[in-house]
């Protein structure tokens, strides 16, 4: 099953991609999508050095600047994705 997904909706998930929280489809949409994204491969990178750093500092939610960070991301994504024909 072929579903591709929008920048936006890969970085909504990534934090849970990262956790193993997805099913098998969306893991998979995910993985698909990063596998041709270079911007989101660089958030992944991101994501998964600050939950290296979260997990071994015992640190569990995410702290306030980051959070922001991210949805400064997921914004400017969002604002870019219309009319673009993604679904
Ligand atoms: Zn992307």
């Amino acid at each position: 099953m072929d579903r591709v997904i929008g920048c936006g909706e890969a970085v909504r998930h990534l934090w849970e991609f990262l956790d193993q929280g997805l099913d098998d489809d969306d893991q998979q949409a995910v993985e698909e999508h990063l596998a041709f994204c270079m911007r989101c491969c660089g958030e992944l990178e991101f994501a998964r050095q600050l939950r290296r750093r979260l997990r071994a500092t015992g640190v569990g939610g995410l702290p306030g600047d980051v959070a922001e960070r991210l949805g400064r991301f997921i914004d400017d994504l969002g604002s870019g994705e219309s009319g673009g024909g993604v679904a």
